[in-house]
């Protein structure tokens, strides 16, 4: 018996829910089962031998798939208006499966200028050692790709909106160009989730995403996810990931990633909400700089934002009047809100990226591609609203002047 959500369309938050599983196939269980094993029974040799050369479906060993992952994939490309999906042990263990089953060398991948701090290391010391060249556009204008794009460009990455400054980029436009000189768009959706924005729908060709943050949405695992085509899926699974990496999904954080995937919607509405409140009374602050939010009618961006998002996230960036110091110690007088890298959880979370998550660029590389050193980020989460404004209130520096 397969479930209707299967073959009957239905929206977001159902799929998440009910996609690809059907209690009665499973003793009527209405979660799904956990298989927490390595390895899978062949009912004689030669089955075995059969499904190794795909001349027949089964399971073999579960660095290569497993049911519980399968489902959390079928559901995740489900979401994204993907065909396929890979579980990966992270953000980090999707993107790399990902370029290593992709490049060879000689090949050029085109990025935009401001990426997560490790995906710019992996690029930058780690592909770039084996003979791939790494080229840094300014993605936020398409016609700065359609002049840097050449024969020897395989790959154009990037993320919208960018960890940590929020640098939008047009999917629709980038991978237009892209397609066109017969390069493969990759976008980091980390940020927007797929309730917020779908980048195939957009054109692009593959998703990634650190399920670590809204998809998990618990800050209780480290997981990733690939998504595309059929076919581009296998050859990532097969190749990157099975012989390249081996950074396969645990089946227990799959459990827990579909577990997160049923609240992602209301979770990312109220994300959003809270997150669009908080930077509008953060811009109208007298010791806030700048803020950085897709959201606001202030940011450069925001008629992309308009176009590209349902709804802006729960991810902003400020500067503070006074830099660092002045940033350091707002966040050092923070009582509710805690101090943590990552994103996407139930608790409101604030670093400072360019002595954290982005200290694999050098302060040249920082200054170069757009990460100011006082630039703070926060990750609004679910508590109260007025709880995660008060607490921002009272660290931010003259904030007893005002009260009073
Ligand atoms: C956290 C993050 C990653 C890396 O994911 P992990 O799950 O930590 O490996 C990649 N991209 C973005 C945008 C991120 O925020």
């Amino acid at each position: 018996m397969r479930n209707d959500a299967t073959t009957r369309p239905a929206s977001f938050s159902t799929r998440a829910i009910h996609f690809g599983y059907e209690p009665m196939d499973n003793e009527g269980a209405l979660t799904p089962p956990l298989h927490l094993t390595s390895t899978f029974a062949f009912e004689t040799a030669e089955a075995g031998g059969e499904i190794f050369a795909g001349e027949r479906p089964g399971y073999i060993y579960s660095r290569i798939s497993n049911p519980t992952l399968d489902l959390l994939e079928r559901r995740v490309a489900s979401l994204e208006g993907a065909e396929a999906a890979l579980a990966t042990a992270s953000g980090m263990g999707a993107i790399t499966s990902t370029l290593w089953t992709l490049v060879s060398p000689g090949d050029e991948i085109i990025v935009d200028k401001t990426l997560y701090g490790c995906t710019f290391a992996f690029l930058r010391h780690g592909l770039a050692k084996f003979g791939i060249t790494i080229t840094h556009v300014d993605l936020t204008d398409a016609a700065n790709l359609a002049a840097a794009i050449s024969q020897k460009t395989r790959i154009v990455y990037f993320e919208t909106p960018a960890n940590p400054n929020m640098r939008l980029v047009d999917i629709e436009a980038t991978a237009k160009i892209a397609r066109a000189a017969g390069a493969v768009t990759i976008v980091d959706n980390t940020y927007a989730t797929p309730l917020l924005t779908r980048p195939i729908e957009l054109g692009a060709d593959i998703v990634v995403h650190s399920a670590t943050k809204y998809l998990g949405g618990h800050g209780d695992l480290v997981a990733g996810i690939v998504a595309g085509s059929t076919e581009m899926i296998a050859t990532i699974r097969t190749t990157g990931m099975k012989d390249m990496t081996g950074a396969i999904m645990a089946p227990f954080n799959a459990m827990l990633v579909l577990r997160g995937l049923k609240t992602l919607k209301l979770r990312m509405d109220r994300h959003s909400e809270s997150a669009l409140h908080v930077a509008s009374v953060l811009e109208r602050h007298p010791a806030v700089a700048q803020v950085f939010y897709p959201g606001l009618k202030s940011f450069p961006q925001h008629d992309l934002a308009r176009r590209q998002m349902s709804a802006f996230g729960g991810m902003i960036a400020f500067e503070l009047k006074g830099g660092y110091a002045v940033g350091c110690a707002m966040m050092n007088r923070l009582e509710l809100i805690r101090r943590a890298v990552s994103l996407g959880d139930a608790e409101t979370l604030v670093q400072h990226p360019a002595s954290m998550t982005h200290s694999t660029y050098t302060r040249e590389e920082r200054e170069e591609h757009g990460i100011s050193e006082g630039l703070v980020r926060l990750s609004v989460g679910l508590e109260d609203c007025d709880d995660i404004l008060a607490d921002i209130l009272q660290a931010l520096p003259g904030s007893a002047a005002i009260a009073a």
